[in-house]
């Protein structure tokens, strides 16, 4: 899929080593590489401020590396941004339709922008409004769409000139969540149409759900990658979470804990505990022991197969939720 041997010529995307340092001291990329084969859902999972966006920017031709290259469609951003943007759409974060324009008329200019007219237009504009349920909706000003409505029709106006990639920076963010799935229904119907999408998100059940490969992102590098499944199938066990009935005491708790070799990788943030055991079934009961005999109190216990928190916490030593809030792990 993405392995670095692969020819970078039969690649979608291939980024290499890229670096990026704003106003001299954020360094947002820190050396960043990864590779998408074509037709494939590529995702970018990583907590705000992990260099996602960023990264887009860069292989979208907004924004140029201090180091490293990339090439997209197999054409280098830097050599030649025109060549790259005819061969990309794009969904920013913020979208790009005018709401006091119908979304026949969105799209109609933005087909216009990219030099295509006429009946050709006409026609491609009516099959896009057809095929994202909008031809109903076709000659009201989009203002008057729901928000689901308005991302469909930035995504479509990104296909209008039939990319080869196509670029999704957080599409979901701010829908509810009828719209998200229908998002993401939307997705896997264009990538089965094979079509290659790159997408940003800062949601695991998103980057779980749609992409066939991952790279998770932190600090302005890739951290691990791989599907989704690999990526959880290395972690060995079960994970547990306990809710505290308080959130002081984590001294205490750890004392608890410290005497329970099965029980690994225990961060503590609030009243959350989360901690890697071989089997749930079995560590419970003597966890829950260990804790009330150190007198801690607890609200509840849970115990699952590793998730995508499991795999990010594993790699970068903090919990998603955390990163994402830009907090500091207690560990
Ligand atoms: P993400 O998309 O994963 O949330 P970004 O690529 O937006 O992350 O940001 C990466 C880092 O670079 C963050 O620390 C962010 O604050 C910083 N950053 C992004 N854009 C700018 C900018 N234009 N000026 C200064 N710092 C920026």
């Amino acid at each position: 899929m993405t392995t670095a041997s692969a020819s970078s010529d039969r690649l979608a995307i291939a980024a290499r080593d890229l670096v990026k340092t704003y106003r001299g001291d954020v360094r947002a990329l820190d050396g960043l590489s990864f590779s998408v084969s074509p037709g494939a859902v590529f995702g970018l999972l990583g907590p705000n401020g992990a260099g996602k966006s960023t990264t887009v920017k860069i292989l979208t031709t907004l924004s140029r590396p201090d180091a490293g290259g990339a090439e997209v469609a197999g054409i280098d951003v830097l050599r030649h941004p025109d060549r790259v943007r005819r061969a990309i759409g794009c969904v920013a974060q913020k979208s790009a339709v005018d709401a006091e324009a119908t979304g026949r008329e969105n799209l109609t200019l933005q087909g216009q922008l990219y030099g295509i007219g006429g009946r050709e237009l006409r026609s491609r504009v009516g099959e896009l409004l057809e095929r994202f349920g909008l031809a109903d909706a076709a000659n009201r000003i989009a203002r008057t769409y729901s928000g689901g409505m308005q991302r469909k029709l930035d995504i479509a106006m990104g296909l209008i000139h039939r990319p080869q990639v196509l670029f999704l920076d957080e599409p979901t963010t701010g829908l509810d969540p009828e719209a998200r799935a229908d998002m993401w229904a939307e997705i896997s119907r264009l990538s089965g149409e094979g079509l290659t999408i790159l997408l940003t998100t800062h949601y695991l059940e998103e980057a779980d759900r749609l992409a066939r490969w991952l790279a998770i992102v932190d600090r302005g590098r890739i951290v691990t990658e791989g599907t989704p499944e690999q990526l959880k199938s290395e972690l060995r066990g079960d994970a547990i979470h306990v809710e505290l009935a308080e959130t002081n005491g984590h001294g205490q708790v750890r004392d608890a804990l410290d005497r329970l070799v099965d029980v690994r990788e225990v961060v503590l943030d609030g009243s959350s505990l989360r901690a890697r055991v071989d089997s749930g079934a079995k560590a419970v009961p003597a966890v829950l022991a260990a804790l009330e005999s150190g007198g801690v109190k607890v609200a509840s216990v849970t115990v699952a197969r590793p998730s995508l928190d499991d795999v990010y916490l594993r790699h970068t030593g903090r919990s998603f939720s955390e990163a994402d809030e830009g907090k500091e792990s207690s560990r």
